[in-house]
């Protein structure tokens, strides 16, 4: 199996970047993440402020995919994600959603086994997730791997955990796709500015849906399929999530925008994903039992 290592990183996903891999449609590989702090952060006594900001949220690849064009969508089956034996989460002066209280820095170290992350003798069950994954822009588009957008970036998405699948619009020839930032736990929302964060290995599995788009990321869960929309706001990000998700009930179950828009309103639950990155992220989780994920790509 290829593995990429986490030496090649990226900061920025811009419509050319130089692939360190190529890989066939259809080939499972791996990937090694470093996480958010490019593994800075060893011991309890540092703090944020005396690290290397400019290597923050390094993105393992770009990996060329074979086959993939502008107007396919890249499906990403994520079969495994190994956690680091530790994991770091912080405090930082001014951020998260109570940023005014928050005055003084904490840094903590966890440990992470036998599926539990150990947070000072509380046992907390792990659920592993990809924080930054994405794909290459648009021309004339740039964004940094601390952004999400709807090429992908720093979704910050409780789902995009594994046994799910995301699927990414493909903007660039072979698609370029990068990853990092993994989290061992992380409530939705990512409330005070970190979820736990870990380096990972990460099993992937690649396949393009030809002629295909997508404005913004799909990801299947066993029950959902949801839009993955971001925005300067939550009402912005809300209001791009809730836009796609009732054009897919509309097309996939040929009803009129109306009718879509109603059911909609019965049946879409809009989550959080999070507050705390310079967009901010939302899903609209479309049951499956209403339209499958086939479904809504085949209406597409
Ligand atoms: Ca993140
Ligand atoms: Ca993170």
């Amino acid at each position: 199996m290829k593995t990429i290592e986490n030496s090649k990183v990226i900061y920025k996903f811009k419509p050319e970047l130089e692939p360190v891999e190529k890989v066939q449609r259809g080939e499972i590989f791996k990937v090694l993440t470093n996480d958010c702090f490019y593994g800075q952060i060893t011991s309890e006594d540092q703090l944020l402020d005396n690290i290397d900001y400019s290597k923050i949220n390094p993105a393992t690849g770009p990996i060329y995919i074979e086959g993939a064009e502008p107007g396919d969508i890249l499906k990403i089956s994520i079969i495994k994600i190994k956690p680091a034996s530790t994991g770091v989460a912080i405090t930082v002066p001014n951020e998260g959603a109570l940023g005014k209280r928050a005055t003084k820095s904490l840094t903590m170290i966890l440990n992470i086994e036998d599926g539990y992350c150990d947070f000072n003798g509380i046992k907390l069950p792990i659920k592993p997730m990809i924080g930054v994954i994405g794909v290459a822009t648009k021309k004339d588009e740039e964004q940094d791997t601390a952004t999400p957008w709807k090429h992908g970036g720093n979704m910050d998405t409780t789902d995009i955990c594994q046994g799910s699948t995301l699927y990414l619009p493909v903007n660039q020839q072979g698609a370029l796709l990068a990853l990092g930032d993994c989290h061992a736990i992380m409530g939705d929302g990512e409330i005070c500015f970190t979820g736990c964060e870990i380096a990972a290995e990460v099993t992937l599995k690649t396949e393009v849906i030809k002629n295909k788009s997508i404005e913004w990321p799909l990801v299947e869960t066993s029950d959902y399929t949801m839009v993955v929309a971001s925005g300067e706001t939550i009402d912005e990000a809300i209001e791009s999530a809730t836009e796609q998700a009732v054009d897919h009930m509309m097309k996939g179950l040929n009803i009129t925008w109306e009718e879509a828009y109603i059911l909609a309103s019965l049946t879409l639950d809009i989550k959080i994903s999070q507050i705390v990155d310079p967009k901010k992220t939302v899903r609209g989780a479309i049951p499956k039992y209403l339209l499958s994920t086939e479904q809504l790509i085949n209406s597409i």
